[in-house]
């Protein structure tokens, strides 16, 4: 919460940490990220046509989805393309593209929300990609917390071999103009 929030190549991210459901739909006029998807499902077009008659239950039920970040945001991946901003302190997804199409109970009168899996150490995760800039602030499930220090250490490597090229460059360019 309370994080500032920025827009880079055309993605919401920020400078203060990795975003995660509860900084976004306060932005968006939502207080809390359930409120959120409540309001996308009633007034969004295919949330009222796909919901029509139905209830969304909030015990998370069925196959668990994996929280990735991408672009220094919490997202998951849905099974039908979809893809969702996520909560740290909400352990459920709803997909709202979908809207969890398969997970409905047999009567068909209740969506479940399902269960959303965390790393084992979430704030690890967020304080490694922290160090990175922008655009290098992604971390897919089956990487560890060891192979993103490794990426870190290849991206400062890489940062200093840059600045070498452009000191070279710049004492080349230096000499010349001195010739
Ligand atoms: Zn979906």
């Amino acid at each position: 919460m309370g994080k500032t929030l920025i827009v880079r190549h055309g993605h919401i991210t920020s400078e203060d940490g990795i975003l995660d459901g509860a900084d976004l739909v306060e932005a968006l006029g939502s207080s809390t990220y359930k409120d959120w998807v409540l309001k996308h499902v009633a007034t969004s077009r295919p949330g009222q046509l796909l919901m029509r008659g139905k209830d969304i239950d909030f015990t998370p039920t069925g196959t668990p989805v994996n929280a990735e970040i991408m672009w220094g945001r919490w997202i998951a991946n849905c099974e039908c393309g979809g893809q969702e901003n996520v909560d740290k302190n909400t352990p459920w997804f709803f997909c709202l593209s979908c809207f969890n199409e398969s997970n409905e109970s047999k009567n068909k009168k209740t969506r479940y929300v399902r269960p959303l899996v965390f790393p084992v150490d979430p704030v690890a995760v967020e304080s490694l990609l922290m160090e990175r800039k922008f655009d290098k602030r992604h971390w897919l499930k089956h990487e560890t917390i060891e192979d993103l220090v490794v990426q870190n250490e290849i991206l400062v490597a890489e940062k200093l071999m840059a600045e070498e090229a452009q000191r070279l460059h710049d004492e080349e360019v230096i000499a010349l103009e001195g010739v």
